[in-house]
């Protein structure tokens, strides 16, 4: 434990079996924090909290299925019997589909809204009142890029991103009066398990890695850390606020190689 600023704050980071939800995981336990991780994939969890012990953390593991509500109402109660109460909630379980409008199917739709948006409203509903009894909170839910523009193949992933958003900001001010800040984060492309074959190919993430102006796609770690200071009570200014991680690749609409071109070739001239 060489950095206790999360000082046994009690947490849940959701999608905790992989990718980010595990990043966020072990770097709040190596800060401190005691740690609930959330996932369906039992395998996954097994692993990473094998990982967290060994780390030195006080965590443990629930399986569930977000989209269920049920299931969010017993997870309030598993973390209230062990930590006897909650500090910190990340809901960063998510899925994406390919599809499209006119040829994807209903179910996909209603899969992926169920688990990005739907999962993220059950996670609050049954968490929150955790906090509010301890006396306040912080939650940070992990929306993307794709909850800040549009994008093709994917409109259940765009929709719900974009959604989750907006329940973000309806949780903020519906929560501040209980001291629960409520934050969301864009990350752009992160290298994890949900990019499919494209995960930890070298030639994938350079390709779309140049479609961000830092020329490189994101490691989960470079979001955990941002997830950290939200949750943490060093953004104690910060609430209803949404955060891209995204090596830039919203902040010009061309392509980013050829938004620095144009610098250079205008530096050229002067
Ligand atoms: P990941 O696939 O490594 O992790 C997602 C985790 O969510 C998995 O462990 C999965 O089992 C879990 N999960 C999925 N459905 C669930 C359900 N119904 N109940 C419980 N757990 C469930 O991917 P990741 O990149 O770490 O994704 C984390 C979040 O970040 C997601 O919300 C994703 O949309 C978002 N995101 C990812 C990227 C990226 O490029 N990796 C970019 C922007 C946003």
């Amino acid at each position: 434990m060489t950095d206790a600023i999360h000082n046994g704050k009690r947490s849940v980071v959701t999608g905790g079996a992989s990718g980010i939800g595990e990043a966020t995981a072990k770097l709040l336990v190596s800060e401190g924090a005691r740690v609930c991780i959330v996932d369906q994939d039992q395998e996954g969890l097994k692993r990473v909290v094998d990982e967290l012990h060994a780390l030195g953390g006080d965590a443990f593991a629930h399986t569930m299925d977000v989209t269920v509500p049920e299931q969010n109402d017993e997870l309030a109660e598993v973390v209230t019997d062990r930590f006897g109460g909650l500090d910190y909630l990340h809901l960063n379980a998510g899925i994406g589909t390919r599809s499209t409008i006119l040829d994807g199917d209903v179910d996909t739709w209603e899969r992926v809204i169920a688990v990005n948006l739907t999962g993220v409203y059950l996670g609050m509903r049954s968490c929150a009142p955790l906090m509010i009894s301890g006396g306040g909170g912080s939650i940070v839910v992990t929306s993307s890029v794709a909850g800040v523009v549009g994008g093709s193949a994917m409109p259940s992933y765009f929709a719900s991103k974009h959604g989750v958003i907006g329940l973000v900001k309806a949780a903020a001010i519906e929560l501040s009066m209980h001291d629960i800040r409520v934050n969301v984060i864009c990350p752009g492309v992160v290298d994890t398990p949900i990019l499919g074959e494209r995960h930890k190919d070298k030639k994938a993430a350079a390709q779309i890695g140049a479609t961000h102006l830092l020329n490189r796609i994101g490691e989960a770690d470079e979001v955990a850390h941002f997830v950290s200071y939200l949750l943490s009570s060093k953004s104690s200014f910060i609430t209803g606020s949404t955060h891209l991680i995204d090596g830039g690749l919203t902040c010009t609409n061309e392509p980013a190689p050829k938004a620095v071109q144009k610098l250079r070739r205008a530096r050229r001239r002067r």
